[in-house]
């Protein structure tokens, strides 16, 4: 069952500038986790924020649990909403106690016993009394959590919630997050403007662009199949190959240029092979420049009509100059 839907829901600040959030649909089931992710400006917080209640959509529908929360004649007040809401810069109250920050939330003070339990799982036990400067940014956030999942919100909404933390911290906390979710059986719809994020902790995603919906699928149909070059840009560097050049491709796209189809193929995707004999996805150039990646080297490969970005092997030697040879491997 549909926990949340959303149908061509459209939020204008101003009558001249473009909506902020321009006629997006989509569901969330029951214990999903749903990220909502685009560039700066796409209108993730809009959206959020017009499903907490914060903001009056021009048009559309917000359904939760059956219940309508904005349509043309109704609208629900945020805090008649059965969702919990963690803002990007937490919104902690800085003269108030943890254990104080935690027991604003509507009805939250009732329930030692559950807020005890949440605290202990998001391992924030013990700092009832102290200040928000007096904890960590990471602890700082998990307070934001607790108090946010007190209420037992039917939806938690979560707007970047790890932007904030350091590059070592996150893959921890990603991990802790995700558990809480599934322990307090939490439906969760997460802002990020993080692919990694998103691909790691969603069930599905929700690409925004000029507040847009431009796709909605699971991580793997997204990054497999983006529906447009848009799309797959976002998930990192990508080949955009005329599909005439790679006929039995899975998946190929409208171009950008508005001419024709086109293959994504990501750097990853290719390997270099012996000559271009080895089969009619191969392509052969010269070799532009090559960097070191660590793991892999990213080369720049300058075939008849095309420049290619390739990932080899970091033990591969190439120079600039060199002739290639790199056939295509997609998935099917
Ligand atoms: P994101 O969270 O994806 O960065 P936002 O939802 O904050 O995007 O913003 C979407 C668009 O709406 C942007 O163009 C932004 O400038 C505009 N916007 C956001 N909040 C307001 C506001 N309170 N008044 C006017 N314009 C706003
Ligand atoms: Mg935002």
């Amino acid at each position: 069952m549909n926990l949340l839907t959303l149908r061509s829901v459209t939020k204008r600040y101003t009558a001249t500038d473009p909506p902020a959030v321009d006629g997006v649909s989509f569901e969330c089931a029951q214990g999903e986790i749903v990220a909502l992710i685009g560039g700066s400006g796409s209108g993730k917080t809009t959206l959020l924020r017009v499903i907490a209640g914060l903001e009056i959509p021009d048009t559309g529908e917000v359904v939760l649990n059956g219940t309508t929360l904005n349509s043309p004649t109704r609208f629900v007040p945020p805090e008649k909403r059965d969702c919990g809401l963690v803002f990007q810069d937490y919104a902690l109250f800085p003269n108030k106690t943890v254990s104080q920050n935690i027991a604003f939330g509507k009805g939250a003070a009732d329930d030692p016993a559950r807020i005890g339990e949440l605290m202990e799982m998001a391992d924030i036990s013990g700092l009832e009394q102290r200040y928000p400067h007096e904890i960590s940014g990471g602890q700082q956030q998990r307070v934001a959590l607790v108090r946010a999942l007190a209420t037992r919100p039917s939806l938690l909404l979560l707007d970047e919630p790890l932007s904030h933390l350091d590059p070592e911290l996150r893959d921890s906390v990603r991990t802790e997050l995700l558990k809480l979710f599934r322990e307090t059986d939490t439906t969760a719809l997460f802002v990020s403007h993080d692919i990694e994020d998103a691909m790691a902790m969603a069930d599905r995603m929700v690409v925004l662009r000029k507040g847009a919906a431009e796709q909605v699928g699971t991580p793997d149909e997204i990054y497999d199949r983006p529906a447009n070059p848009h799309v797959a840009r976002l998930f990192g560097k990508t080949n955009f190959i005329p599909l005439g050049l790679l006929p039995d491709a899975p998946h190929s796209i409208a171009a950008e240029t508005g001419e024709g189809q086109v293959v994504p193929a990501r750097p990853h995707q290719w390997q270099l092979v012996e000559n271009s004999n080895d089969g009619s996805t191969a392509f052969t150039g010269k070799v532009v420049s090559t960097t070191n990646r660590g793991a892999h080297q990213e080369v720049l490969l300058q075939t008849e009509n095309l420049t290619l970005t390739i990932h080899i092997p970091g033990n591969t030697t190439v120079k600039p100059g060199e002739t290639l040879t790199v056939s295509c491997d997609l998935k099917v």
